[in-house]
Formats: structure tokens, sequence, C-alpha cells
């Protein structure tokens, strides 16, 4: 059935909606899911570690929990030689990629950050350099591209303008949004882009415009996990997105987007203990393991109960090679570029 519906390459929005709605249909999904992943990947797993810079933003995002007006979070940030230490434990660790996220903070300006790139890319040539910052001038994510970054992460949360509208307060946009993942492209990125399942008001349809944007874009990377709610948020008492319809969505964007980059995310985890290991039967080749200082970890805290916050960066990376290898697959040290990638010129 799975088969007949991706018979042609491009599947309709009747076809798709069917694919999110059958429970019936989920193992015949997920295998083929595994079999055009295993054909482009082998059963090789990119690890990406995790540093997460500060949790100052200037954001208000209904969702999440270190929007600006949340009083309860305990605020900090990174400093450049933290930020150096995680590499130096990382890079010791068989890490290739070092992923720097976090919330938009006005403290990371230009100079600091470029700084920091270009201080990570002198120490470690071989590694990629990921971004994760939020949305910034092209200007801004030029200057980050020339000082050494290779991959932006800016999942575009949804694709429709009315849920956006759900889910953010006024002085953000879904355009800005949409128009910053194409400046990013177009400078060079690997780009990331994605969004969360069951996020409050999320219909079938706007999962479809979600895929049907990813479609336009076609980034590198897609990365997508539960929506969950954080008790200090005004969406404390909203349900959670399943894992379910998780797995569903991972294994309907491995059919489509075959050579993507999809990682098992700690949000998925986070909802069972072996969320991580069944998306990555279900399509995902990522796992992004937390680098942070320890002390900092749990002050990240973006939703409620998130895994692997008492854990040093060692723990974190052998446990997940036990698990990975559980599941099938193998942690591999290689940058992991996408399929195809020619490198940075
Ligand atoms: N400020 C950066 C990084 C955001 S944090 C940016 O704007 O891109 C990374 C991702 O965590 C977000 O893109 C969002 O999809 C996810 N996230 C935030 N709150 C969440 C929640 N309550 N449940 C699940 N995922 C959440």
């Amino acid at each position: 059935m799975v088969d007949k519906l991706f018979k042609e390459a491009d599947l309709g929005d009747e076809e798709l909606k069917r694919l999110i709605k059958t429970a019936e249909l989920d193992q015949e999904l997920f295998c083929r899911a595994d079999e055009v992943r295993r054909r482009n990947y082998g059963t090789d797993v990119y690890i990406r570690g995790l540093i997460e810079l500060t949790n100052y933003c200037k954001n208000d995002c209904y969702y999440c929990g270190i929007r600006r007006s949340n009083r309860q979070a305990d605020r900090y940030r990174l400093t450049k030689e933290q930020i150096l230490s995680c590499c130096e434990q990382g890079y010791r660790l068989g890490f290739r990629t070092f992923v720097l996220q976090g919330g938009e903070d006005g403290y990371y300006t230009d100079e600091r950050m470029c700084d920091i790139v270009s201080e990570i890319r002198c120490r470690y040539p071989d590694c990629a350099i990921t971004l994760s910052l939020g949305e910034r001038s092209r200007e801004s994510y030029q200057r980050l591209y020339d000082a050494g970054a290779d991959r932006y992460l800016l999942r575009h949360e949804t694709a429709d303008e009315e849920h956006y509208r759900r889910l953010h307060p006024e002085s953000m946009s879904l355009i800005e949004r949409k128009r910053c993942l194409w400046n990013l492209k177009e400078i060079g990125y690997q780009v990331g882009a994605g969004f969360m399942v069951g996020s409050p008001g999320q219909t079938t349809e706007n999962l479809i415009e979600d895929l049907r944007f990813l479609q336009e874009l076609r980034p590198a990377m897609i990365g997508i996990g539960p929506f969950i709610p954080h008790k200090d948020t005004p969406f404390r008492k909203e349900t959670g997105g399943t894992l379910e319809l998780t797995l569903r969505m991972v294994a309907i964007l491995r059919l489509m987007f075959p050579c993507a980059l999809i990682p098992a995310t700690t949000a998925l985890g986070t909802i069972h203990p072996q969320g991580r290991e069944l998306g990555l039967k279900a399509g995902a080749n990522v796992v992004m393991p937390n680098l942070s200082p320890e002390n900092v970890r749990k002050l990240y805290e973006l939703y409620d109960n998130k895994i692997c916050t008492g854990e040093e960066a060692a723990e974190c990376r052998s446990c997940l090679e036990n698990r990975v290898r559980t599941a099938g697959y193998q942690i591999v040290t290689a940058r992991g570029d996408v399929a195809g990638f020619a490198g940075k010129s």
C-alpha cells in the first residue's frame, strides 16, 4: 500500500493525508523508510555535539521555555573559553560537528560570534560548524559564513500563516522566518528547517503545508520533534505531540527526502524511553547529544523533563553509542555532510 502511494515521485495531498492519518500503514511505512535510508546512508548515524550557548532570548514564542516573558528561567550565557572547552572535549569524544545553539541573545553580536566561529574553524579544520541562533540579517549570516560556519539550523516551525500566528506574538512573522531560510541557502549554508509535531492548533493540512514548503526549500537537514508543553509558558495546559505521529512524519520525510539528514531528536527521546531508537528505525540518521557544560544543561529548558541534563558529555556519548548499536545502526565519526555535498569553496 505504501509502495502504491509512493509510486509517483510526488505524492498528492490526498495520499499524504491518508499516510498521516492511518496507523495501520505504520509498519509498512517505517520499513520502506528504513530501506531508503539504508540505500543512501547504510546504517551510519552521524553525531552532532550540541552546545547550548545562551538561554537569553528576545523573542516570546508561546511554546518555548526560554521565552523572554518567563521570569522563572534562570538565565546564563557561555563565554568563548567555555565554548572552546566544550569543543575540545567533544573532539576527543569523536565529534566532528559542533552545533552552537541558543536563544536570540543580543550579547552575541556579529563581532563576538565571528570571533568564536573563526577560533573553532582555526582549531578544528576537519570539523563542521553548525549555527542555530535564530533570525539575523543577511549580512550577519554572510559574515558568520565567511568566518567559517558551514551549516545553519532554523526550523520554520509551521508553514501556515494562521497557525504561525497561534504560536508566536505579533512581533514575529512567518514571511521573515522564510526569508531567513532563503538567505541562508543563497549564501551557501547547508540549511536545516523543520517543525514541531502536535503543536497547539496544528491540523493535518498544516503538516501537509510543512511538507510542501520543505519541497520548495529543499533543505539539507530536517529537524522535527513532538511539541512538549513547558510549565511556565502560555501553552502549559496544552496537549503534547505524540510518539506515533512524530515517527510517522519522520518516515514520510525520509521517503520524500531520501538524502536529507534527519535527527532523532532529544524531544522524541523525552516523550518515550526508546524515542530516539524508534526515530532511527523510522528513517532518522542523526543524533545530537549534549556537549554543554553540566551546570547549565538544566537551564536550557525549552520544554519540561528534557532528558540527558544530568550527564556529562562522555556519558551521553557512550550511552548513545549503545542505544544506536542496539537499534541496529552505528555511530560514525565522519562530518556527515549531506549526500552530494561538494565542499565549501
Ligand atoms: N532560537 C533558535 C533556536 C531555537 S531552540 C531558533 O530560533 O531557531 C530549537 C527548537 O526547539 C525550536 O526551533 C523549536 O522547534 C523547539 N522547541 C521550542 N520549544 C519547544 C517545546 N515546548 N516543545 C518541543 N520543541 C520545542
